[in-house]
């Protein structure tokens, strides 16, 4: 399929448009200097141009904290931007896969979250993202949320890059470990979003629109992320100090995050027939190519 990819200098974006040949599609992946995710005829104009068959958001303003004091900002991109992309998808018949995350729930309990639960977002990242949901599917036509988590990739901003940063420049790492999740290379989501989108785009599909969760397994605190990362880093001989175990009330940030954000993947799996992947498997390339680049 020929795919549109908002947001296309982000670690989703990227890995997408890295992953389309691999997965049998055409990607143009739009950066946010080639295409304003929150401009209508900007994409109207880059949807006939490239006759795209798909539209895929993977732009956000994802800086969690910032957020709390830029709410308006947040809001233009996360909840608005997602109802006017669904609407025009289905003004043109194209399917819409947008982005989303486990901030929309508060992250109580210890039971993965299903699709069914209630959504009750602690942070202005969470209430925006959930607001985007919700009008992206009131817009209609074929639309498909996608939920994850704690995302990482060889490229970008996230933990693994900040944990080896760090471990580079401090004897020791406190790290947070009361709240557990799910780590999810942006390579395996950009091939759940390729496995989705034919049969999003295929009106026969009744089941393959709605809300769907993807995360990879096994779930763990940061601090046993933290672990895994360094344990990666010091076979390429990076400096690796111990990890202190420390709780979310001795790391105190302006955005609140769920302690639970283990999200139940059963939905995703039944639908596309494909198991959420292990991110130990994903980590390796990432932390090598992380390493690398800090390198270079
Ligand atoms: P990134 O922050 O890496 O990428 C987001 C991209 O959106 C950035 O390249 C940013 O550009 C771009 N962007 C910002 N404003 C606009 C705009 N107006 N128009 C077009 N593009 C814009 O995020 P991820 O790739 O990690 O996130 C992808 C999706 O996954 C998002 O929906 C996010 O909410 C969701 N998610 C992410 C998680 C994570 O841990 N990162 C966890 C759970 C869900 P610029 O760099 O120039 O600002």
């Amino acid at each position: 399929m020929r795919v549109l990819v908002l947001g296309g200098g982000g670690q989703v974006g990227r890995a997408l448009d890295a992953r389309a040949g691999a997965m049998g599609h055409d990607v143009y992946a739009f950066p946010r200097d080639g295409l304003d995710a929150t401009d209508e005829a900007m994409l109207r104009a880059a949807l006939e141009t490239t006759g795209a068959q798909a539209l895929v958001n993977a732009a956000a303003y994802t800086a969690v904290d910032r957020a709390e004091s830029e709410p308006e900002a947040a809001h233009a991109l996360n909840a608005d931007a997602p109802g006017m992309h669904a609407r025009v998808a289905a003004d043109l018949g194209l399917a819409y896969l947008h982005v989303s995350t486990d901030y929309v729930f508060a992250g109580d309990g210890r039971v993965p979250h299903k699709e069914s639960d209630p959504c009750a977002p602690r942070s202005v990242y969470g209430s925006t993202k959930r607001a985007g949901e919700v009008a992206a599917w009131r817009a209609g036509g074929r639309v498909a949320i996608l939920r994850t988590s704690w995302v990482f990739a060889p490229w970008g901003n996230n933990f693994v890059r900040t944990m080896l940063r760090l471990a580079a420049a401090r004897p020791e790492l406190r790290v947070v470990d009361d709240q557990r999740g799910g780590p999810t290379s942006a390579l395996d989501i950009a091939d759940a979003i390729f496995r989705m989108l034919p049969k999003l785009a295929d009106p026969a599909e009744a089941e393959a629109t709605g809300l769907f969760h993807f995360q990879g397994r096994p779930a763990v605190t940061w601090a046993a992320f933290a672990d895994a990362i360094l344990d990666e880093g010091a076979k390429h001989g990076h400096p690796r100090p111990p990890v202190v175990r420390i709780a979310t009330v001795d790391y105190p940030t302006p955005a609140v995050r769920p302690a639970n954000s283990v999200l139940d993947c059963a939905r995703y799996a039944r639908v596309f027939d494909a198991a959420p992947p292990d991110w130990r498997l994903a980590l390796p390339g990432a932390v090598a190519a992380l390493l690398g680049e800090s390198k270079a």
